[in-house]
């Protein structure tokens, strides 16, 4: 018999860390690597957000915290949803952990029941299944179409809502394909969500602040009769480039919020005293940066868009958030190429070309592959040369 518990067996690690870890080796053994699989912007934390840490430890604030988040970082949590979404929040229907991924965590580990069904449309962030399956409950994969730019529509919506369904997860702008909901298209969603009472909505806004092209950011919690069962998650990773600090937040109803609370309690304690008081700049401080940043990443989106269009056999869309595009690759797959699948053409693009991208089934849907442009452009030229000499090496 194996130590390793049954629930452990249900899930496996994370893809995209499978394949950072196998560039790095590529890089260590001396091969020229470019990585376009981290899920992470490459630029700095910015340095008042720095400072505020260094206070905080200069301050002596080194102690346990409240379980849900120190109150000045929850003050400053609940000014954000107002002032960015006109939402607002009591203190204690806000929290704090150790990322958001830790949060969402928590929150489906506390809400779901064996059997209960999650519904997740595909391409998904690769997380979310795994968490659920962990917690008990059965992930429901809905697959959305590349013609609807790979979004939920009401239909498909409707369609997988079941008697069994607890949760419902919207993920804008979205990891892994960029694509983010208008305001239209929640509300569109909001109407077959009104009909099910019973059916709780998880939005994971954490690309918000990365948007291009005067992009209206809306999420499903400003919609009035959907806010007491909307539990909205974000942090400060992809916003303010705070990664490894790992701070994130949700917001919603008190019931949900206590006992997430309580698994916090039983687990971590509380988010990094310091990582909190640096987290209370990045929401209170100068936002500047953040247009600037954008900026930045919309150049890059663009060269790679027009780049990977140009090369024979892949098309890609143009996505209106986040830091990642969803190729498509269907064209380059088949007996003809000898290559079968997705996953074979990102280890063949791996080994022969050096470059490290993930293969969309790992995100529930084959026949595609996310690149993260949040590396130079310098990089990206290379990469985007090599994409396309590999590409015509197999056409
Ligand atoms: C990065 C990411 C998160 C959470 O990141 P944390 O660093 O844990 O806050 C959540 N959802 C998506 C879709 C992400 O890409």
């Amino acid at each position: 018999m194996s130590i390793v518990s049954n629930s452990l067996k249900r899930i496996k690690p994370s893809p995209t860390m499978a394949v950072t870890s196998k560039a790095r080796e590529m890089r260590a053994a001396g091969k020229d690597v470019i990585g376009l699989g981290a899920g992470e912007p490459d630029f700095d934390t910015p340095d008042n957000i720095k400072e505020a840490a260094i206070e905080a430890i200069k301050r002596g604030d080194t102690k346990y915290t409240a379980v849900d988040g120190t109150p000045a970082l929850k003050k400053a949590i609940q000014k954000k949803f107002l002032r960015e979404n006109n939402l607002s929040y009591e203190l204690d229907q806000i929290t704090v952990g150790t990322g958001g991924k830790q949060v969402l965590y928590n929150a489906f580990m506390a809400t779901i029941n064996k059997g209960d069904e999650v519904i997740i449309p595909a391409p998904y962030w690769v997380s979310y299944p795994d968490i659920i399956l962990l917690a008990g409950g059965k992930p429901k994969i809905v697959k959305c179409d590349e013609k609807d730019q790979f979004k939920l529509t009401p239909k498909k919506l409707s369609k997988a809502i079941s008697k069994k369904t607890k949760w419902v997860i919207i993920n804008s702008p979205s990891n892994p394909t960029g694509s983010a909901y208008t305001k239209k298209e929640i509300e569109a969603l909001s109407k077959i969500l009104l009909k099910h009472k019973k059916v709780f909505i998880l939005s994971d806004d954490i690309y918000e602040h990365i948007t291009y092209d005067n992009f209206n950011f809306f999420t499903i919690a400003q919609i009035k009769d959907l806010k007491n069962r909307t539990l909205t998650m974000n942090g400060v990773s992809k916003s303010y480039s705070m990664t490894g600090w790992r701070i994130g937040y949700a917001a919603g109803p008190k019931e949900i919020i206590k006992a997430i609370a309580k698994i916090q309690s039983q687990s971590t304690s509380n988010p990094t005293s310091i990582s909190q008081a640096a987290a209370v700049e990045a929401l209170n401080g100068t936002q500047n940066f953040i247009e600037t940043r954008a900026n930045s990443f919309k150049e890059r989106r663009n060269f790679v868009v027009d780049s990977l269009n140009n090369i024979n056999g892949i098309s890609c869309l143009r996505p209106q958030g986040a830091f990642y595009v969803f190729p498509n690759c269907k064209k380059l797959l088949g007996k003809k190429t000898k290559l079968k699948t997705d996953k074979d053409f990102v280890e063949k693009l791996l080994e022969k070309s050096e470059v490290a991208v993930v293969q969309g089934s790992a995100f529930g849907l084959d026949g595609y592959f996310r690149i993260s442009y949040a590396t130079s452009m310098e990089n990206l030229k290379k990469a985007m040369d090599r994409i396309k000499s590999f590409c015509d090496t197999i056409i």
